[in-house]
C-alpha cells in the first residue's frame, strides 16, 4: 500500500508558449498538467517511490487526461474522484518580464473544490506513512470538510502530516482571509515547507531573518523547512537549525520546483522517519531534494521535468 498519500487540486496549466509575456500579451498557450499536491505524488513515484493521489477532477477529457497520466507515471489512482457536472479546474500561468508570476484561475465551482468527505478513499490515507496536503483545498466547502476528514484520520492513525501551504492569493476572498485560512490548521502539522516569499506572507517580517521565520514554529512540528529558490534551504527543528545550498543548473522554468522538492524530502523521510532527529541524515535528505528542486527547473513543465534518483545523485557528485 502508499506510504505517501498526497491530497488535494489535480488541474491543467494553460502557459504561454513564449516566456516573459503577459497573459494579455500570449498568443498560444501549451497545456500543462498541474496542481501542486498530484505534482508531489508524481515527484516521489518518478524516484521509486510509493505514492497516491486523492482529489477530484471533472468527468470530462482533461480530468481524464490527468488520471491517467498520473497512472502512467505509476501513482496510485484508486482515490482519485470523478465529477459528473463540474469540469476539470484550470489555471492560467506565466511567468512576466519582471519574474512575477500572474495567475487567472477557472473554478466557477471546479470539480476540485466539490471532493466530499463521503467520497474519500480512509483507507489509502491511514495505511499511509505520510499525509501530505496544501492549502488550496481548505477555500471553500464541501472540499474543506473532506480536507478537515482527511487529516484526522490520518493524525488518528498515528500517520505523519506535511504541510505546503502554496499561498494562491487570487483563490481566497481577501489577503487575511488567505493568511487566517492557511494557519487554521497549522499547528496539525509535522513538517511545513514554506517558500521566503510565504514567510513573508504570513508573518509581515523579513524572511531571511530566523526569528521571523521562528515565529510560524509550532511546538507539534518535527521540522520547518524555508525555501528560496536557487539559494536552496534553511531548516529548523527543536534542536538544530542551519542551510543547505541550492545547485547552479540552467533554469528554464521554475514551475513546480518546490513540488519537486518536498516530493524528494518525503519520499527521504518515507524511507527513514528518524531523519528529523539526526542533524546529518536530515542535511543529506535536503541536499537530495535542492537537487531534485534544481533539475526540475531545467525543462518546461512540472511533471515532465520531474528526475529519477540517478539524475539527482550526478547533479550531486558534479558539484562536489
Ligand atoms: P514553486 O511554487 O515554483 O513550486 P516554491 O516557491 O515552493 O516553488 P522554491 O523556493 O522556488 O519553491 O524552490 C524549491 C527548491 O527548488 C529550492 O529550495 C531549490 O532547492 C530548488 N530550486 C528552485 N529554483 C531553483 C533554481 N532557479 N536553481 C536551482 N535550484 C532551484
Amino acid at each position: 500500500s502508499p506510504m505517501i498519500v498526497s491530497f488535494g487540486e489535480m488541474l491543467i496549466d494553460f502557459v504561454p508558449d513564449v516566456a516573459g509575456v503577459s497573459l494579455a500579451e500570449s498568443y498560444a498557450f501549451i497545456k500543462a498538467p498541474g496542481g501542486a499536491p498530484a505534482n508531489v505524488a508524481c515527484a516521489i513515484a518518478k524516484l521509486g517511490g510509493n505514492a497516491a493521489f486523492i482529489g477530484k477532477v471533472g468527468d470530462d477529457e482533461f480530468g481524464h487526461m490527468l488520471a491517467n497520466l498520473l497512472k502512467k507515471s505509476g501513482v496510485n489512482s484508486d482515490g482519485i474522484c470523478f465529477d459528473k457536472d463540474a469540469r476539470t479546474a484550470l489555471a492560467f500561468v506565466t511567468l512576466k518580464a519582471d519574474g512575477q508570476r500572474e495567475f487567472m484561475f477557472y473554478r466557477s465551482p471546479s470539480a476540485d473544490m466539490l471532493l466530499k468527505e463521503s467520497e474519500l478513499k480512509l483507507d489509502l490515507i491511514k495505511q499511509a506513512k505520510i499525509f501530505h496536503y496544501g492549502s488550496i483545498s481548505l477555500i471553500s466547502e464541501p472540499c474543506k470538510s473532506a480536507h478537515m476528514a482527511a487529516m484526522k484520520a490520518a493524525k488518528q492513525a498515528g500517520v505523519l502530516l506535511s504541510y505546503d501551504p502554496n499561498v494562491r492569493l487570487p483563490l481566497w476572498p481577501s489577503p487575511e482571509a488567505a493568511r487566517d485560512g492557511i494557519k487554521s490548521i497549522w499547528d496539525q502539522a509535522d513538517f511545513v515547507k514554506v517558500s521566503d516569499d510565504e514567510v513573508e506572507f504570513l508573518t509581515k517580517g523579513d524572511p531571511k531573518k530566523d526569528d521571523v521565520v521562528m515565529s510560524l514554529w509550532n511546538d507539534n512540528f518535527k521540522l520547518l523547512i524555508v525555501t528560496d529558490g536557487p539559494e536552496g534551504c534553511r531548516y529548523f527543528t527543536k534542536k538544530f537549525k542551519g542551510k543547505v545550498n541550492g545547485y547552479k543548473v540552467k533554469t528554464i522554468d521554475t514551475t513546480g520546483a518546490g513540488d519537486a522538492f518536498v516530493g524528494a524530502f518525503l519520499q527521504a523521510v518515507a524511507k527513514d522517519p528518524n531523519l528529523f532527529n539526526d542533524e546529518n541524515k536530515l542535511k543529506e535528505a535536503l541536499v537530495f531534494a535542492n537537487a531534485c528542486g534544481a533539475i526540475s527547473t531545467t525543462q518546461k513543465g512540472a511533471i515532465p521535468s520531474l528526475p529519477d534518483k540517478a539524475q539527482a545523485e550526478n547533479l550531486i557528485k558534479e558539484a562536489k
